[in-house]
């Protein structure tokens, strides 16, 4: 399977690709744990990095492009899903490109539909494990009582002005490019409301209809 698992920040990709993972043979591709994990590790691309994911702006197109086009090579080109890549609409044309070129084609978008105001509440109570990335939520789908508190901490960027931003960010760049995918007629709405669990049984009710 070749995936992609789109919507806006907070609407669970990063949770539903875990999921997905767990019961299908496939691997996570997520842009924004590569670039955080390079962060980390102060390499350069995560120097770079920094400032524009602090401030909820996306990292420039052709340093995000390496990292994803790598990843998806480190998976011989397939049996990966796609979490946060592409964000803009020329990324999205490389990935085309780049698939075409190794007959490795997307087979669907699974686009995760949530409204505006349970983003904001879903990342404001989003909390992960400094070490292992697991997500929370603090109402949903809290820390379980043997973890160290002091493990879990709120993303820098989901701080209330970084998430303004990045719904901005998102709005102008990202949206545009669910008309980009349903001319291609891949694109998938999911309603991305409930728990996460019944949002990942829709996703793989809508799996078997692809299969
Ligand atoms: P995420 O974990 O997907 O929310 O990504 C966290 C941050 O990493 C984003 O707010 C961006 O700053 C950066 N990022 C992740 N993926 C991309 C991408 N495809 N294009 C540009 N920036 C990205």
């Amino acid at each position: 399977m070749r995936l992609l698992l789109f919507g806006p920040p907070g609407a669970g990709k990063g949770t539903q690709a875990r999921k997905l993972v767990d019961r299908y043979t496939l691997t996570q591709i997520a842009t924004g744990n590569i670039i955080r994990a390079a962060m980390k590790n102060d390499t350069p691309v995560g120097r770079e990095a920094k400032s524009y994911v602090e401030q909820g702006e996306l990292v420039p197109d052709d340093v995000v492009r390496k990292l994803a086009e790598g990843a998806i090579a480190d998976e011989g080109y397939d049996d990966f899903i796609l979490d946060g890549y592409p964000r803009t609409l020329q990324q999205a044309t490389w990935l085309t490109t780049f698939l075409s070129e190794h007959d490795a084609s997307l087979q669907a978008v699974l686009s995760l539909e949530v409204d505006d105001e349970e983003i904001v509440d879903r990342l404001s109570k989003r909390r992960v494990h400094a070490e292992t990335g697991e997500n929370y939520h603090l109402d949903v789908n809290p820390p379980p009582a043997d973890v160290d508190e002091e493990l879990i901490v709120q993303r820098p960027d989901d701080k209330p002005e970084t998430v303004r931003n990045r719904l901005s960010v998102y709005r102008d760049q990202t949206e545009p490019l669910k008309s980009y995918y349903k001319e291609r007629d891949l694109l998938v709405p999911v309603d991305g409301t409930g728990t996460p669990d019944e949002v990942h049984e829709r996703i793989a009710d809508t799996l078997t209809t692809l299969a």
